[in-house]
């Protein structure tokens, strides 16, 4: 049997925010993740400055890709206007395998399937093998400690749930600028075209997978859509993409999030924002958070992480109301 105080479940920036601050604190951790790193990880790779800053990084000793923007070219309706507003891009391949490794935590390659709870002495254990005091959920989407503990008092909503494709691929790049095209063809969502540093390039969609499902569309056939535009632009030409997909929840109900010893972050938690589905941010702040509440004591709560990634109010309701179609509420905060 492997001991720690803390099992954390999944190294994406969740898991790895989460450990690296309880080992500063210095907590025993051990990371499973079922995926050796480095993994790929469907992801346009866009951090904000604020990520960038809660993380520490210093773009100049980053050892990876990290490119800057200095604005975003926005499309929408017929429009074209850049955005203009700092942004950085990196490959999640690489940025994801550099916090796990940087977070000094012991790392298993392990997919975590059955966890007990023992109320006797308040462990964890998971498939017979990794036992802790503390627990956490940072699997992503199909989080095995959300599915165990979580499920039933904080169901996810199914009008929330974007659907994604996209590819990441090797490709010398001619547009150094980042472009997003927001609901082309009636798609409740936006395509993304991320340049990352020395030739690579990410190009995808993302959309809610039931308001585009009630058009009578999917994302394959978006996707076709999008991938001509490209190729119209020639922004892409000869691109050989081969891309694939990958669901996800955004910022939901976050009034259950730690039930005893154990906690959910990140996207275990749905916390990706609602307008621009951005969720590298908030799962690094939940990260923290849950480490906070174990080595502080301090209360867990996330409903203060932002649910937007747009401070403007315009914008939110636009994309919101053209993403989820405006309908639904973020349940405030108990008092
Ligand atoms: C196509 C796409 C584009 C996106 N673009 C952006 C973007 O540009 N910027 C942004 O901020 N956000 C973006 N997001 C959202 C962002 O990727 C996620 O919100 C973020 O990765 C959540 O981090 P996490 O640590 O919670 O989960 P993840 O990054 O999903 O990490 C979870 C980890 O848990 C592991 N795991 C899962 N199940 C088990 C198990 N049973 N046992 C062991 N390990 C397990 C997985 O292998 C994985 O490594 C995008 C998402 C998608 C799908």
């Amino acid at each position: 049997m492997e001991n720690a105080d803390v099992l954390i479940i999944g190294g994406g920036p969740a898991g790895s925010s989460c450990a690296r601050r309880l080992v500063q604190e210095g907590s025993s951790v051990m990371v499973l993740d079922r995926e050796e790193f480095p993994r790929t990880k469907l992801c346009a790779g866009w951090i904000t400055p604020e990520v960038v800053s809660d993380l520490e990084i210093d773009p100049k000793n980053y050892p990876h890709r990290f490119n800057t923007f200095d604005g975003i070219v926005v499309h929408i309706k017929g429009l074209k206007f850049t955005l203009p507003s700092v942004q950085h891009s990196i490959r999640r391949y690489e940025f994801d395998d550099y916090l796990l490794k940087r977070s000094g935590a012991r790392v298993f390659v392990h997919n975590a399937r059955t966890i007990e709870h023992d109320p006797s002495d308040g462990s964890f254990t998971v498939d017979g093998r990794f036992r802790a005091r503390y627990l956490i959920g940072a699997g992503g989407t199909r989080c095995p400690v959300y599915r165990t503990f979580f499920r039933d008092a904080n169901p996810r909503a199914r009008e929330l749930q974007a659907a994604t494709y996209e590819h990441e691929l090797p490709y010398e790049w001619k547009d150094e600028r980042c472009h997003l095209w927001f609901f082309d063809k009636g798609l409740p969502g936006y395509a993304w075209y991320v340049p990352k540093q020395n030739g690579y390039l990410n190009c995808g969609i993302g959309a809610i997978a039931e308001k585009m499902k009630a058009k009578g569309a999917d994302i394959k056939s978006h996707w076709q859509h999008f991938a001509r535009k490209l190729e119209r632009r020639r922004l892409t030409p000869e691109a050989e993409f081969s891309p694939k997909g990958y669901s996800y929840y955004l910022r939901g109900n976050v009034d259950v999030v730690r039930i005893g010893n154990a906690f959910i972050t990140g996207d275990s938690a749905g916390l990706a924002t609602r307008d621009l589905c951005e969720g590298i941010g908030p799962a690094v702040r939940s990260g923290f958070r849950a480490a906070d509440a174990i080595t502080k004591g301090s209360e867990y709560r996330l409903h203060d992480i932002a649910a937007y990634s747009s401070e403007f109010t315009l914008v939110r309701w636009l994309l919101e109301r053209n993403f989820a179609g405006g309908k639904l509420e973020i349940p405030s905060a108990p008092a």
